[in-house]
């Protein structure tokens, strides 16, 4: 009768046990589950957003001179290479460096149609202007030498349209400094998610795809 007591206790204690181990096993594969949904939608949501990108391109930001063969860029895929302007950071952009190492020589023109965003002096990115595009880019062009119009925010932007001229400003608090490094254009692509409100994205695929997508202007 003890012994029989003593079997139905073990009994208890191992039938419990395996549920127990049930329940754990059924929570932390839900968990599991629920942790890899979020991550299946903002992968979505990102590739949502990239394309977005390739929706708004429609021009490379430097037009080829009608007049001057020899006036070209070229550029490398110099993402996160680090900057130490103010401290040390990535590079959130790829630059555009001119054979004409002149400064208010290239035009650079709207990549997309969209609205002035800002516009003015940034310490950084000096004479800049940031052009919110169609589907909600952020398209950022930083270095000018000038404007070529009075740009106010909220200003409509046609793809195409002559924004200013590239130049050397910029890495100075004072307005119009220039001359700290060579000049170029910088341009910085940047989306929107529900966590991050401008996420640098790299420029440098994009700028080589619209490589095949150039105006021609006149400038020499
Ligand atoms: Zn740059």
């Amino acid at each position: 009768m003890r012994l029989s007591i003593a079997s139905y206790g073990l009994l208890l204690i191992c039938v419990c046990l395996l549920i127990h181990l049930e329940l754990a096993w059924i929570s932390g594969h839900s968990a599991g589950e629920s942790a890899e949904l979020p991550a299946a939608e903002q992968a979505r949501e990102y590739y949502e957003l990239y394309e977005n990108v390739w929706k708004d391109l429609v021009y490379f930001p430097i037009p080829e001179s009608s007049e001057d063969e020899k006036a070209e860029v070229s550029f490398e895929n110099s993402w996160m290479f680090e900057r130490t302007y103010g401290g040390s950071y990535g590079h959130e952009g790829t630059d555009l460096m001119p054979s004409v190492d002149r400064s208010g020589y290239y035009p650079v023109l709207s990549m997309t149609d969209g609205v002035v965003e800002n516009i003015g002096w940034l310490e950084k990115g000096g004479w800049r202007i940031g052009i919110r595009s169609v589907h909600d880019v952020y398209f950022y062009y930083a270095h000018l030498s000038s404007y070529a119009e009075d740009f106010q925010k909220g200003d409509v932007i046609s793809a195409g349209q002559l924004l200013g001229y590239m130049g050397d400003t910029g890495y100075g608090k004072e307005e119009g400094t220039s001359g700290q490094f060579p000049v170029h254009l910088h341009v910085g692509i940047y989306v929107r998610t529900e966590e991050i409100p401008e996420l640098a994205v790299n420029p440098y695929w994009f700028l080589r795809y619209l490589e095949q997508h150039k105006l021609k202007y006149s400038f020499s």
